[in-house]
């Protein structure tokens, strides 16, 4: 009897028909002798629907209150999923966060998960239950407050019950049937992947391919929660996400990934002296603005450029931050660009090979696409390049790496 932890995202149950579907899949496995925690997504489109109501409700909706708000779309789904459960003869419990002692920090809307308390849940699988969780939301156990885990947290919910109940599998159902070489709905040749490393998945989930969140991956490898990605809408076995060492066909790339919620702000004649980026930067992150790609340019008579990204929707913050900070330390101007887009390269195989980036910048070149900024790790490549050209970036490089094919060059012959 093996204990499995299944999660269906918003488009797998997004409507009644459809969650019936899934509660049909779920019957079948639980009969097939395993004990089930499923965990729910809310229904597609109803987390956007609330995040609007709160900003019409309020022009800066209270972290607290949006919480208490997006927490009902998982509450919805589960409890509907549990009625049609029931209605087919399973014995079907469902548990919201809090029930279910998922315990959190306090950060409202981007909580982190600190513990799963698992007695409940095992109590019940004990007793022959499908227990049937609310993904994406906690309990902050020192206020008692409900908090949500950030956009797609329900992954997250998922593998952190799998690895607090050492769960055997933790299947990750969506509406694709697998991790791709990049995301299918763009690429139509994309090719999905029958295994990926924790760390590409790493690299993918933070650098924009959303079929997984990236904390949900960060627990996975942590705590060795084998991750199965799969489609809701066929039974073929999809991705596993393994340690690299049970990595099969290893490739110099295995992935592209895009991310278009970045902007650019370039700081032009910045005095080049000590102290000055710790100047520009602080504000920046006091206001816990995540800032990702950084380039300064070389000194030019006692004078720099720093150019850096931000997400976008920090993008006018950030802008009045550094403006302000720009002036004092009598740098000339400040830049903002918010239509751009970063295109990435992933694959562990590139740590030992040249002539991975020289391919990439090739490709771009090729199609007159101009790059920003570049940015580097020993498993990626970042370029920021015009928004207006990701899809075509995404697609010459998913090109001149082979991707599509089915045989294409192992790591060792791309050089
Ligand atoms: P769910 O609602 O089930 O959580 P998401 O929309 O969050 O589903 O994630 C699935 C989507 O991720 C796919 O529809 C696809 O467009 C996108 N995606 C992006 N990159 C990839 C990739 N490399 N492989 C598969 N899907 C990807
Ligand atoms: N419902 C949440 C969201 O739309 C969480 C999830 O679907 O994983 O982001
Ligand atoms: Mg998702």
């Amino acid at each position: 009897m093996a204990l499995i932890v299944q999660k269906y995202g918003g488009t797998s149950v997004g409507s009644i028909e459809r969650i019936k579907n899934v509660a049909a899949k779920v019957k079948a496995r639980a009969e097939a002798g395993n004990q089930l925690v499923v965990v729910l997504s809310a229904m597609a489109g109803v987390t956007d629907r609330l995040i609007d109501l709160a900003c019409q409700a309020s022009q800066d909706p209270d972290p607290r209150e949006l919480d208490v708000l997006m927490a009902t779309g998982e509450q919805q789904s589960v409890a509907l999923f549990t009625m049609v459960a029931r209605d087919l003869g399973m014995k079907a419990h469902s548990l919201l966060g809090f029930q279910a002692a998922i315990l959190t920090d306090h950060m409202y809307g981007r909580a982190r998960i600190a513990n799963i308390e698992s007695q409940r849940i095992r109590q019940m699988l004990d007793t022959g239950h499908v227990v049937v969780v609310a993904g994406f939301q906690g309990l902050d156990a020192e206020t008692g407050d409900v908090t949500t885990l950030g956009r797609g947290g329900s992954d997250t919910t998922a593998v952190a019950l799998a690895a607090a109940l050492q769960a055997d599998v933790c299947e990750i159902f969506t509406d694709v049937d697998g991790v791709y070489t990049t995301d299918p709905n763009l690429v139509p040749n994309a090719r999905k992947l029958p295994q990926v490393s924790y760390d590409e998945m790493l690299e993918m989930a933070s650098l924009g391919a959303k079929v997984l969140e990236i904390r949900s991956v960060g627990f996975a490898k942590e705590f060795g929660v084998r991750v199965h990605v799969r489609s809701t809408f066929s039974d073929e076995e999809g991705t596993m996400v393994v340690p690299y060492n049970e990595i099969r066909e290893r490739l110099a790339v295995s992935g592209v990934a895009y991310n278009k919620n970045e902007a650019r702000i370039t700081v032009k004649g910045v005095p080049d002296q000590p102290g000055v980026a710790m100047k520009l930067f602080t504000p920046v992150s006091e206001a816990g603005i995540v800032v990702d790609v950084i380039i300064q340019n070389s000194s030019e008579d006692g004078h720099t450029d720093l150019t850096f990204t931000v997400p976008k929707t920090d993008y006018k913050h950030a802008m009045q931050l550094v403006a302000k900070v720009a002036a004092d330390i009598g740098a000339d101007e400040v830049l903002g660009d918010p239509d751009i887009a970063k295109i990435s390269i992933i694959g562990t195989g590139m740590r030992n090979h040249s002539g991975v980036a020289t391919r990439m910048f090739s490709a771009l070149a090729r199609e007159n696409i101009n790059i920003q900024m570049i940015n580097t790790s020993e498993i990626k490549i970042s370029c920021v390049v015009q928004e207006k050209y990701t899809e075509l970036a995404v697609r010459v490089l998913h090109d001149a790496f082979g991707l599509a094919e089915e045989n294409q060059p192992a790591s060792e012959e791309v050089v």
